[in-house]
């Protein structure tokens, strides 16, 4: 259900692009210890769905039958495993994501929970979201995940027209959506999160804006819009590619992204990530972790983490990834205590694209304090301050670099994807210029 949206994903592919070509140059030595390297965020991934989702090629898996007992076994000993390996004493945050996690038992969410509250410290008021699908989140299962630890839902509703739920392989209607927003809305006042999508094949401006209005009459005090993106391998792409569905338009989408994000500031929310709207205060802490490239665990299949794993004695951050299939995930957590299939050690330059990649994301952009704690060798300013591409951004008004920091405008946020080729060259550039590679022996 929570995935990135089409703009996420190409600013994910622009820095990890960029950060491969850089990598093939980069040398041998590590990035300083990243700040807060004794806290982090913990991703849990709950692999199963009932049904596949016509448009989605995320990691799930629609099984003949579950054994939850060792899925539970193993979330557990997987997360206690990287929590010692990491060093981390404080978790901050916790998100059970998937796949569908709220077909998973509230004793699976609470018995993650209870672990990591024994291997570390979790605050009582940490965020704990669970991200739910309307038909297999009725009241009573909403309850009893409030009652194992979960305090915070983010429903995947995705429209409020039942042709699109129908044409997407929802298996929800959208008077389920409502009803499921209501009764989370009554357990979790102020802590319930909708994501709506935009963009479907032969989707119009008028009508949508109509669903997003419907929505709001409803909603709670956070919102997630974020653009179909046809992915290839799925029953969507096909029927485009038959032409049995019209390709989405992404004018209109474009035109959609901009007209909602205008209803929802008239609203009252504030765009504090691209993709993300909260009023009240109600912006999720838990994503913020990720935008400010703050340390995470991810636990269950395909999860992926970033953290330092002090508890092993490294001081350079990595980038892990568990495997994908459950049940080989499974034999590995019970055979080493963890099924991470990759680690790759991030450098100092990839750690800074990933700082502004991400950063640039969110309304307050990077500030220059935030800048330093990565320790970096040059300042934003070193860096951005006596470009021509930047100074031309800044003369239309899409970047903003001052005492502050940097940080897209308004109009600079809806075209973020375009805004970041030029600022993470800019970077490499400069790196390599000030920081040159050594020679050969060096
Ligand atoms: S519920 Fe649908 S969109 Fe979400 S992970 Fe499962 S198949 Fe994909």
């Amino acid at each position: 259900m929570a995935f990135l949206g089409a703009r996420a994903r190409c600013s994910a592919a622009a820095a990890a692009k960029v950060a491969q070509r850089r990598r093939l140059a980069e040398d041998a030595r590590g990035p300083p210890s990243p700040p807060g390297s004794q806290r982090a965020v913990l991703y849990v991934h709950w692999p199963y769905c009932e049904k596949r989702c016509s448009y989605c090629n995320f990691n799930k898996y629609i099984p003949r039958g579950v054994d939850e007992a060792a899925v539970r076994r193993c979330l557990v000993t997987e997360a206690q495993t990287l929590l010692r390996l990491s060093g981390v004493r404080r978790v901050e945050s916790v998100f059970f994501g998937g796949g569908t996690p709220s077909l998973a038992s509230p004793h699976t969410v609470a018995a993650v929970l209870e672990a990591v509250a024994q291997a570390t410290h979790l605050p009582a008021d940490s965020e704990v979201t669970l991200e739910a699908n309307p038909t297999s989140a009725p009241g009573s299962r909403l309850a009893a995940f409030k009652a194992a630890g979960v305090n915070r839902l983010s429903v995947g509703l995705q429209s409020l027209d039942d042709t699109e739920l129908q044409l997407l392989g929802r298996t929800h209607s959208a008077s389920d959506a409502l009803q499921t927003l209501a009764e989370a809305r009554r357990l979790f006042p102020g802590r319930v999160s909708v994501d709506l999508m935009l963009g479907l094949p032969a989707q119009q401006v008028g009508p949508w804006l109509g669903q997003l209005r419907e929505l709001l009459r409803h909603c709670d005090d956070h919102v997630s819009l974020y653009q179909l993106s046809l992915e290839r391998g799925t029953a969507l792409f096909t029927q485009v590619q038959q032409g049995t569905l019209p390709a989405p338009d992404p004018e209109l989408a474009a035109e959609m992204y901009q007209e909602g994000r205008a209803v929802l500031r008239e609203a009252g929310f504030r765009q504090y990530e691209v993709s993300n709207f909260a009023r009240n205060g109600a912006l999720s802490t838990h994503n913020w972790t990720y935008w400010q490239c703050g340390q995470y665990l991810g636990v269950g299949p395909g999860a992926h983490g970033r953290f330092v794993p002090q508890g092993a004695g490294s001081h350079t951050r990595e980038a892990r990834i568990q495997t994908l299939e459950p049940d080989n995930w499974m034999k590995e957590v019970m055979l080493f205590g963890h099924g991470t299939r990759k680690r790759v050690p991030l450098g100092e330059l990839e750690l800074l694209e990933e700082v502004l990649a991400m950063g640039l994301r969110t309304d307050v952009g990077i500030t220059h304090q935030h800048w330093q704690q990565f320790e970096p060798p040059l300042t934003l300013w070193d860096v951005f301050g006596t470009s021509r591409e930047v100074k031309m951004l800044l003369e239309q008004g899409l970047l903003l670099l001052d005492h502050r920091g940097l940080r897209c405008s308004w109009e600079g946020l809806a075209v973020l994807d375009s805004l970041l080729l030029d600022l993470l060259s800019q970077l490499q550039d400069t790196w390599w210029q000030r920081t040159p590679s050594p020679g050969p022996g060096g």
